[in-house]
């Protein structure tokens, strides 16, 4: 191989310099999805979702990149809706202890990290939210309940950013039932979410 000359050298560190620079410009999200009171010990809780907390918890710690929370988000005429006449339960109304985060979860929360209220299963503004970022190349998923929340959310994410990876991380997921968790996997991998 040829030396380079003073003039190329330059070159090649300019190149080194803006190629490293596009690499830290790459942006990864975590989505942490509706890990709430409610869905974890509360009216609508769950062994397994209380089983997955310790797992959420160490995915946050270890991110390297945006994390992002979302929250069900009820008003008191929950029962009126669409959602409250399929499940007439009360669950995370707006205010109440079991609409907060779990508390391994609140405390890891800081004022850097966003929030998505949402009133339904998808969150169209989480989705606008991702899709206004640039250099985003990865989106992954946590949280409750694969079968519902998680698998609306992963795919509307994949509508609004088709060329964009997207990610589940299957331990740090529960469903209503463990068969329904496993069918939501099942069904996100044939739509090319990577399960993880
Ligand atoms: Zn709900």
């Amino acid at each position: 191989m040829a030396l380079l000359t003073d003039d190329n050298a330059v070159l090649v560190q300019i190149v080194g310099a803006v190629l490293e620079r596009s690499e830290q410009d790459m942006k990864d999200v975590l989505v942490v999805v509706d890990m709430q009171k409610d869905f974890i010990n509360g009216a609508l809780g769950t062994k397994e979702a209380e089983a997955i907390v310790d797992y959420v918890v160490e995915t946050i710690k270890s991110f390297d990149g945006e994390v992002i929370f979302t929250r069900d988000t009820h008003a008191q005429n929950y029962l009126e809706t669409q959602e409250g006449k399929n499940l007439p339960v009360l669950h995370c109304i707006k205010g109440t202890d079991g609409w907060q985060l779990d508390k391994k979860l609140e405390c890891l929360k800081t004022d850097a990290m966003k929030i998505f209220d949402k009133p339904t299963f998808g969150c169209m503004a989480l989705a606008e939210y991702l899709k206004a970022q640039e250099g985003l190349e990865c989106v992954t998923l946590i949280g409750l309940c694969t079968d519902i929340c998680v698998i609306s959310n992963a795919l509307l994410i994949k509508a609004a950013l088709p060329e964009i990876e997207i990610r589940v991380i299957e331990k740090c997921c529960a469903g209503v039932t463990p068969q329904s968790h496993k069918n939501a996997l099942e069904a996100m991998k044939m739509c090319q979410v990577k399960i993880i």
